[in-house]
């Protein structure tokens, strides 16, 4: 089931002055390499520090009254717990966020301070996410998955609308992809406004399961591997209902981008911009520097988030590429 436009439309006006407009800047030495002019969305500037609160605040405001009464759930850690428990809490919706006793101490205090009731069971994401399953079976709560949801999405594509008004002579966006939220709703806003553009999702040779549905025909399940763009791991799920369509319809093409690549993006993000970015948000700088998309300029590279752990941030600052699969 795919989505339509003016579900980003509604999206942005529900959702705005609750995120922030982020800014997009010229990336010149990037540019240069590449020769054609190269800007950078800094979603990574976004409150909690990802693009995953647009589509957690449309999905929230969209409830109706009895739903916001018993609140939301996700079994999710990352950014997606993150934004939920943040934009609950603004809107006064109670939160639960569900997770194995294997997340890390800081991880479980983040999320916690954002006032987000925790449920810490098992040592599975299974686990969670059958405990998940409990609490809306008992308590009526309503899930909010981190991608395949309508509301989700389209509050996700409120960043291609913003992509469009600030740079109308775009033509190519990479986008970060995991469960391909992210760039089904940016790629349904973009091409409605300008059908010409390509839009290009990338991420990590380990673990790609959006890839690996598209090659197989239908949803499949990949092996986990640990990367440094730890934010795009997981799967599709093998009942995708928006994403695995709305991707295979609205995406040009898929590039995949080694551990190396990721670093050296990391890197060039920090040194020639000053920014910190997490492996997640690097991968569209290192697929135009590894020279695996065509740069048909103006292009915008999406940075997606900044979560990244420092102590690794700096590790690979001081020029390591930490093979986490190895050190997990
Ligand atoms: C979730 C996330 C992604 C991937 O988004 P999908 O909608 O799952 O494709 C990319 N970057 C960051 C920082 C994320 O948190």
């Amino acid at each position: 089931m795919t989505i339509a436009f003016t579900q980003v439309l509604e999206a942005r006006k529900r959702i705005a002055g609750r995120i922030l407009r982020t800014p997009m800047r010229e990336a010149a030495a990037l540019s240069e390499r590449v020769g054609v002019v190269v800007r950078l969305k800094y979603e990574h500037h976004q409150t909690t520090g990802s693009f995953k609160l647009r589509g957690a605040t449309n999905a929230i405001l969209s409830l109706d009254r009895t739903a916001r009464e018993a609140g939301v759930i996700a079994a999710s850690t990352g950014n997606h717990g993150r934004a939920l428990a943040y934009a609950a809490r603004l809107s006064g919706v109670p939160a639960a966020i569900c997770m194995s006793k294997l997340v890390p101490h800081n991880k479980r205090q983040a999320i916690q301070a954002l006032g987000a009731e925790i449920h810490i069971v098992g040592s599975s994401q299974d686990d969670a996410q059958a405990e998940a399953e409990r609490l809306i079976a008992a308590r009526g709560m309503t899930m909010v998955p981190p991608f395949d949801m309508a509301d989700v999405i389209a509050g996700q594509g409120t960043l291609g609308l913003e992509i469009m008004e600030d740079a109308p002579d775009t033509l190519t966006v990479l986008v970060p992809l995991s469960g391909g939220g992210l760039i089904s709703g940016t790629a349904l806003a973009v091409k409605t406004l300008n059908p010409n553009v390509r839009v290009i999702g990338v991420t990590m040779e380990r673990g790609a399961a959006m890839q690996a549905s598209i090659d197989a025909g239908r949803p499949v399940a990949v092996e986990e591997v640990a990367t440094l763009a730890d934010s795009l791991g997981g799967g599709i799920g093998l009942a995708n209902r928006h994403t695995f369509e709305m991707t295979r319809r609205y995406v040009d093409e898929i590039v995949l981008v080694s551990e190396a690549e990721i670093a050296a993006a990391i890197r060039t993000a920090y040194f020639e911009e000053g920014e910190v970015i997490e492996g997640a948000a690097a991968v569209g700088i290192a697929a135009l520097d590894a020279r695996k998309v065509k740069p048909v300029g103006p292009v915008v590279v999406v940075l997606s988030g900044k979560n990244i752990d420092m102590a690794l941030h700096r590790r690979i600052i001081l020029g390591e590429t930490p093979d986490l699969s190895a050190e997990a």
